[in-house]
């Protein structure tokens, strides 16, 4: 009786075993047929939706141009002190002096995705940026420099 049960529990199981390799090696021939994405394996396809909120990120046009004016609107408005805005005195054409970014300093270990400092920005400096990729070793890598090294203020932006 014991050895007759399982002799039948091993028939099931290998007859399960068989249909789920069936399936697999179906899917595994006709990959065209597969409707499901996993990430990894779509990192290089993946795209996130508009609304996504990945980091806090600042565009720079093709001749390293930025629009931040180092107001510090952002750094105020940020409720827990991700963002430090150092700035810098530039001297203009008319030998005047005029106060400009220097490094804008951001911790992306701190941030909640909030999106306050961007709603606070009068010159639409900053926007979310799409990554989600964050993982280090070394939380010291999430201390960001958002404007890139050489770059500057775009023209016309006050
Ligand atoms: S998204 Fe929120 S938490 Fe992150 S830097 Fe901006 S204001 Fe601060
Ligand atoms: S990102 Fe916007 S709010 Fe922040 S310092 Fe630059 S211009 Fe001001």
């Amino acid at each position: 009786m014991f050895l007759k049960d399982y002799i039948g529990t091993v028939v099931k199981s290998t007859k399960s075993l068989l249909k789920g390799m069936k399936l697999t090696g179906h899917y595994f021939i006709h990959q065209e047929k597969i409707l499901t994405e996993e990430y990894p394996d779509n990192r290089d396809t993946l795209v996130m939706f508009d609304r996504f909120k990945g980091e806090v990120t600042m565009p720079h046009d093709e001749n390293n141009e930025h629009r931040c004016t180092g107001c510090q609107a952002c750094e105020i408005a940020c409720p827990n002190g991700t963002i430090k805005i150092i700035t810098k005195q530039e001297l203009q054409p008319d030998g005047k002096k005029k106060k400009a970014l220097d490094t804008f300093v951001y911790h992306l270990e701190l941030c909640t995705l909030c999106n306050m400092c961007i709603s606070a920005c009068p010159s639409d400096a900053i926007k979310m940026g799409q990554t989600f990729e964050h993982s280090v070793y070394d939380k010291r890598q999430l201390k960001k420099s958002l404007n890139k090294p050489g770059s500057k203020l775009m023209e016309g932006v006050e």
